[in-house]
């Protein structure tokens, strides 16, 4: 079996220095969940998004990272920790990823993501226009005009100053925004101008009428652009120095990522956090 040298360098690469300690033992744990795992990671028919996919190297990444190991993809360290992660969840320990698994990883990661007030006739509201600010040009891809809920703004200023000092010298346009908030008017209009009625169509109720959502350049593959959904250009994004940093490092900057789409991440003001909001469970606190 060879080794998938993609998956093991881009959690490396995208861990921070202090988490780069001693490797740990990859080669000891279930060698055939460790070959299934390498055959369904290019292979594996599901639809985790409701779309068919055909593998699962797009959310590798965030995988390896919600199961806390940096072995390879395709060892048996990785499928023990992938095992130990389904004990804890009440799952069982096949060590193999898989659609039920997955369902249960996402659940996680989406209620991670701030949630919008949505009013009972299905409406919600957009973030008052007090409370937006706009990103400078250094910040914005292509020239757009970006417009950031004051609080996600800052943060985004943290993440990118952070990615400048711990990476090395990436390509100019990643970490650029080419959408942050977006009014009704806007996705109205750009539907009628354009024929893109996206903003319409994906959610009535898109967190990018918060202002606390924005999509990142994280690089794309030839032809395509940083926001398609092809599924060959979100295996090239994942790939890329400034997509793997932003698995590991934006949590540090409160923000979640969408992880079908790896452009796309949200900001979750602290006020907001599940943590730092809910009081201790009674009995659980040492
Ligand atoms: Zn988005």
């Amino acid at each position: 079996m060879g080794i998938r040298l993609i998956a093991g360098l881009a959690l490396l690469a995208g861990m921070p220095v202090s988490a780069q300690g001693a490797m740990p033992d990859c080669g000891t744990g279930p060698a055939a969940a460790a070959a299934a795992n390498a055959a369904g990671f290019d292979t594996l028919e599901w639809a985790p998004f409701r779309r068919p996919e055909r593998g699962w190297a797009v959310y590798a990444n965030k995988i390896a990272a919600e199961i806390a190991t940096r072995c390879t993809i395709d060892t048996p360290g990785f499928a023990a920790a992938l095992a130990r992660w389904q004990v804890a969840h009440g799952l069982p320990a096949t060590g193999v990823v898989d659609a039920p698994g997955f369902a249960v990883m996402n659940a996680g990661w989406t209620a991670a993501r701030p949630r919008l007030p949505v009013a009972s006739d299905g409406s919600c509201t957009p973030a008052p226009p007090g409370v937006l600010a706009l990103a400078s040009a250094s910040e914005s891809y292509g020239n757009k005009v970006i417009m950031l809920r004051r609080d996600a703004l800052a943060a985004y200023r943290q993440l990118r100053a952070a990615a400048a000092r711990e990476l090395p010298p990436v390509d100019a346009d990643w970490f650029r925004i080419f959408s942050g908030f977006r009014a009704p008017e806007a996705d109205a209009q750009r539907c009628l101008v354009e024929g893109n009625c996206d903003g319409i169509v994906r959610a009535v109720c898109s967190v990018h009428r918060t202002g606390l959502a924005i999509d990142l350049h994280v690089g794309h593959a030839p032809g395509f652009g940083p926001d398609s959904s092809d599924d060959g250009n979100r295996r090239a994004m994942v790939r890329t120095l400034a997509y793997r940093w932003l698995v590991t490092n934006a949590a540090r900057f409160g923000f979640a990522n969408y992880v079908f789409e790896p452009w796309h991440w949200e900001f979750v003001p602290p006020s907001r956090s599940m943590a730092s909001t809910r009081p201790p469970a009674p009995g659980k606190t040492k």
